[in-house]
């Protein structure tokens, strides 16, 4: 199927995507002596793949359309630095036909399948016809060419509810909707449409059974251009918040050898349907007993580092290798698996705000060193900032092991020691559902975090006194520190003792709980806290890593503390704490919830306005959706009220904290 040509040697790559992905890909380019360049648009001038990169070019404004989307100018790009082949990363432009076509016409490698194989496999729709034929089971459906509202009812009703309505050009979860009963079918199509138009300038749907309590399971393979086809075992990857995936593994858990076998068969049946070249993803969900075929991913999975961890192979490596021209360097008899590993993707999100996406700058980024099992893939640095145009992923923490259960340990040592501060993460989050006992034994399917989603995101221990007390301090180093401008410490030797004030009041709010309200006496020498009416008498020693050993009542103990506003970041010896401080002086805006006002969370775009004004609002009616980061979030009424008025119209680009409505509450 490939023409001569087509895959040939190149000494210099560009890499059209950015954060993480693009940080991956010039890692394994550079290490086989590739020249790379990087793109960015205005938002990621100071981005760490264009720091990385040999060279980088600007495309333009911060909007992906604009941007990293834009064909013409990344070929452009490729043009003025003399690049001679592209690697697309994942999301973006990696499924886009027209792209591979559009490199394949400027002479350009595209490092993937040709544009003939990923218009085959990249639909959703169009991949279902050549896999019925290959025989590769599916899933029962509906991804037929007609979409007027009579016929998707009549399939709906045919296949029979519970339904998935899914766009057809879709990825990353978009534009999925579970439909539970026919009257609610016609909205979800609207609103799937909506989103995958949004998404993918394509508002084509097609209907799946939902099946009950999956679990996701995907092959990846590679295929060269000498038609040589193997496949890497599998991943399972039933974690997923909003239909996309939170922790991955390989092997899957859940596989005996036998199944193993039968479904890396049917995906080098599936890949060889269309003589797939490239890295590419089989994947499948399966009801337990049988797997049945959903997709295929004509690119590198974001979840790719796992399969590399078990195998030993660079996956990045391979494509560059097939898209030089060269055979595999492994046959499928050769390929191995070692051990287990285990990735968690850190998000810039607040799971316990329905996965609201976080933006700001990233005030604090530590990650723990790349040994005894452990890879960091990030795409951020400390600084960095967290801009609302682009995907929430921050980074991926990976842990190698040569059982499941030490591989678990290591991943959630591993997040233990990631901090990032200044935006919100899923870290606490991902440390939950490691440690819940069913994720450890398996007992999972892809609706877990929803059913579990209010134990994972309330912090189980309660904060104590060594957090009251590590609060208060924190907020006296902070003090102090802003107050003489720098990091270095005037009193690291003798108990600090600021002036003026004999005697002050702190009141702290964790997970929601009451607040614990706490008495600082100021002393000659150490200080003294009183809790409860217990006291306790402390002092502050700073350390080097920018944290404090806290010396209380003679027991020492290490705290790190990162202070925003009134948010308090602490880790003591007992975990993570994040404490609300309430000040009372401070202009507390804490208290959102019950407010009458809807503001915009983020920046983003009105795209639908669900209620009228004058309607009567159930609490948690639905006002209006705003697309955000790509994904729709939907604004609710937070009390039974009166719609009172509507300040935004569909299209509407806003700025966070803009007035959207106001709710009026009943009597
Ligand atoms: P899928 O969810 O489609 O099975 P992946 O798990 O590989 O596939 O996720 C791909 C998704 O990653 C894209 O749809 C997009 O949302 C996201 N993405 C794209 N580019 C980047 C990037 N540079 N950094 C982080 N995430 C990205
Ligand atoms: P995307 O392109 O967004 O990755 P997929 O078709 O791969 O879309 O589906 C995303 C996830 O939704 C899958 O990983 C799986 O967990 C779930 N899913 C997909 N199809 C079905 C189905 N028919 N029944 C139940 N769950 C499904
Ligand atoms: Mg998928």
């Amino acid at each position: 199927m490939a023409r001569p040509g087509l895959y040939r040697r190149f000494r210099k790559l560009l890499i059209a995507n950015r954060g993480e992905i693009a940080v991956r890909v010039i890692r394994s380019a550079r290490a086989m002596g590739l020249k790379t360049v990087a793109v960015y648009s205005e938002a990621d001038r100071n981005a760490l793949h264009v720091a990385l990169a040999d060279e980088a070019v600007l495309l333009g404004p911060a909007r992906a359309r604009d941007s990293y989307l834009n064909i013409e100018r990344l070929i452009e790009a490729a043009r003025q630095t003399g690049a001679e082949a592209v690697h697309p990363g994942y999301g973006f432009l990696s499924e886009s036909a027209e792209f591979a076509q559009a490199c394949l016409d400027a002479g350009l490698v595209f490092v993937g399948p040709t544009a003939a194989m990923i218009t085959a496999m990249g639909s959703k729709s169009g991949s279902k016809f050549l896999m019925e034929q290959a025989g590769v089971p599916l899933v029962p459906g509906y991804h037929g060419e007609a979409q007027d509202e009579a016929t998707l009812a009549n399939e709906a009703a045919r296949i029979g509810y519970p339904v998935l309505i899914k766009a057809s050009a879709g990825g990353g979860g978009r534009g999925m909707r579970v439909v539970r009963a026919a009257g609610d079918l016609t909205d979800a199509v609207t609103s799937a449409k909506r989103e995958a138009k949004a998404a993918f300038s394509d508002d084509r749907v097609l209907i799946e059974k939902y099946v009950q309590n999956p679990r996701h399971i995907e092959v990846q393979i590679v295929g060269d251009s000498h038609g040589n086809l193997v496949s890497l075992f599998e991943r399972e990857c039933t974690l997923q918040r909003r239909h996309q995936k939170v922790i991955e593994e390989a092997p899957s858990p859940t596989l005996s050898p036998e199944q193993r076998e039968t479904v890396c068969a049917a995906a080098r049946r599936a890949a060889g349907a269309v003589n797939y070249v490239g890295a590419g993803t089989i994947e499948f969900v399966s009801d337990g007993r049988d797997v049945f075929f959903i997709e295929m991913n004509t690119r590198l999975q974001v979840e790719h580092p796992v399969t590399e961890l078990i195998t030993g192979v660079d996956l990045v490596e391979w494509q560059l290798r097939v898209a030089f021209g060269e055979a595999l360097p492994l046959a499928q008899d050769q390929i191995r698996l070692n051990g287990h590993a285990i990735e968690a993707r850190v998000y810039a999100e607040n799971p316990a705000k329905n996965f609201m996406p976080s933006v700001g700058t990233i005030r604090t980024w530590r990650t723990p060193a790349e040994a005894g099992g452990l890879r960091i893939d990030a795409g951020y640095r400390e600084g960095d900032a967290v801009s609302p145009y682009y995907d929430a992923m921050l980074a991926k923490v990976i842990a190698w092991a040569p059982t499941r259960e030490v591989a678990i340990e290591r991943l959630n040592r591993g997040l233990e020691d990631t901090d990032v501060r200044g935006i919100v993460s899923n870290i606490p989050f991902l440390s939950a559902l490691l440690t819940h006992p069913d994720v450890q034994a398996n007992a999972i399917d892809t609706g877990f975090i929803e059913r579990h989603l209010t134990q994972l995101t309330q912090d189980g221990s309660a904060a104590g006194d060594v957090e009251l007390c590590a609060a208060v301090a924190a907020i006296l180093v902070d003090e102090q520190k802003s107050a003489s401008g720098e990091r270095g410490s005037p009193w690291r030797s003798s108990g600090w003792m600021p002036g003026g004030l004999r005697q002050r009041v702190f009141s702290f709010r964790h997970a929601g709980g009451d607040p614990r309200t706490v008495t600082l006496a100021y002393g000659p020498g150490a200080q003294t806290l009183s809790i409860d009416g217990r006291q306790t008498s402390f002092s502050i020693i700073p350390t080097d890593d920018g944290g404090f050993d806290l010396v209380r009542d003679g027991v020492k103990s290490h705290v790190v503390a990162v202070v925003e506003g009134h948010e308090l970041y602490l880790r003591t010896r007992n975990g993570r704490f994040d404490l609300h401080w309430v000040d009372p002086f401070g202009g507390d805006d804490e208290e959102q919830d019950g407010e009458d006002k809807i503001v915009a969370p983020l920046p983003g775009t009105v795209v639908a306005l669900l209620a009228q004004e004058g309607a009567v609002l159930e609490k948690g009616a639905a006002i209006l959706t705003l697309e955000v980061m790509k994904m729709e979030q939907t604004l609710r009424a937070p009390f039974a009220g009166v719609l009172k008025t509507i300040k935004c119209k569909v299209g509407d680009i806003v700025q966070e904290g803009v007035e959207l409505a106001e709710v009026e509450p009943s009597a």
